[in-house]
Parts: structure tokens; sequence; C-alpha cells
């Protein structure tokens, strides 16, 4: 990660990323310097891109004075451009969260708010709760994963097959599937019954049928 410097006079408009530019994460005391790590702006267009919905952010760099001045930690990430809060137009603070950790897993921190959600991409993990008003710290915002939509795919239809010799007579009846329009059998059944013998070659992946 590296943190670089810009100023809000010269660089204001430049995008850092398609949808961020360097005036969304400057100081709101207005002042000129801005520190953004770039990996802050990974992890916020990456969010900006799973919900296809515009990020806001309330507070991105913090001079010491205005941290102070908003009652923020001495040792806040917005201290190093390393944070931002954040909130998404229609998306639930919690689930915003839930996606961060799944983007952040071991590090960086994410702390839920009432009305927004801090993120930060600090080494070391941090998680906390914060909507009681108190910090409570947890272990992390699982959900996400849990939320996927898992997409069992259907049984293949089971049909029978049966083998009969030119006679008519039965020589096997087994259970076949129904694939991508085409009905299959299984080898081994279907070349024994037919007199073959059947051979599976693990190592080779490879049927041979004698
Ligand atoms: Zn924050």
């Amino acid at each position: 990660m590296s943190v670089k410097t810009y100023s809000l006079k010269k660089d204001a408009n430049i995008y850092l990323s398609k949808n961020f530019k360097i005036n969304e994460f400057a100081c709101l005391d207005g002042s000129d310097t801005v520190l953004i790590a770039d990996t802050l702006v990974v992890l916020l267009q990456g969010i900006r891109d799973h919900f296809a919905a515009s990020v806001t952010i309330n507070s991105g760099y913090r001079t010491a004075a205005r941290n102070a001045a908003v009652g923020g930690s001495k040792t806040s990430q917005h201290l190093l451009g390393t944070a931002a809060d954040i909130t998404v137009k229609g998306v639930p603070h919690i689930e915003v969260a839930q996606y961060a950790e799944h983007l952040l897993g071991k590090s960086g921190g994410i702390g839920l708010y009432n009305t927004f959600v801090h993120v930060d991409v600090r080494a070391a993990r941090s998680r906390w709760d914060q909507r009681s008003g108190k910090q409570v710290v947890v272990g992390g915002w699982p959900g996400y994963e849990a939320a996927q939509v898992v997409i069992d795919p259907a049984p293949a239809p089971a049909v029978p097959v049966r083998v009969l010799c030119r006679c008519g007579d039965l020589l096997a009846a087994m259970e076949g599937i129904r694939l991508n329009g085409a009905i299959y059998a299984p080898v081994r059944q279907l070349g024994e019954a037919l007199g073959y013998s059947v051979e599976w070659k693990e190592e080779e992946q490879k049927v041979i049928v004698k």
C-alpha cells in the first residue's frame, strides 16, 4: 500500500479510479493537502462496482485539527489517508459492512455506525460496532458469503436404458441420464452387458473396453 499526497487546488478533479476523484477524499476543513492510500481507492471502487450504486464519502482524509474537532481518535486512520466513512445509495449499512468484510478478509478496519460505514486499509484487522453509541469490538461482519444464492444444479433426469439383442431379448437394464439433449448410459454396465470387459484407468482418466 502506498499513500500519496495530492493538492486539492491542483488535483481536485483528477480521477483515481473509474468513479472516485481526489476532491471526494479531501478534508472537510478545506485544507489543500489530501492524503489518499491507493488501496483505499481500490476498496471503494470494488464496493461501488459490486452494488452498482453511488458511494458517498462523508469523511475521507482528515487533518489533525479537523480530526480533533470531530472528536476522532488520535490514532484515527483518517489522519493517514487510509480511511473513508461511506454510504452506498439504497444499500443498508450492514450490507456494505458485510461486503467490505468479504473484500478485506484478514486486514483493514470496518466500523458500523447508524448513519455510515467506516472502512480503512490498515494492515492489522479491526472490526467494531458503534451503533449503540459505544464502540463494541466484534469478530467481523460475516453474512455476505452466506447471502450468496447457491444454485444447486438440477439433477439430470434419470432415463431407463434397456439393452436388447437383435432378437429382442433384454440383455441389460440400467439407469442413464438425459443431458443437453443426449442420453448417457454408464459405460461399464453397457459394455459388460454387451460382453466386453471395461477397465477404468484412474491415473490416465481413460476407459478401456476390450
Ligand atoms: Zn471513519
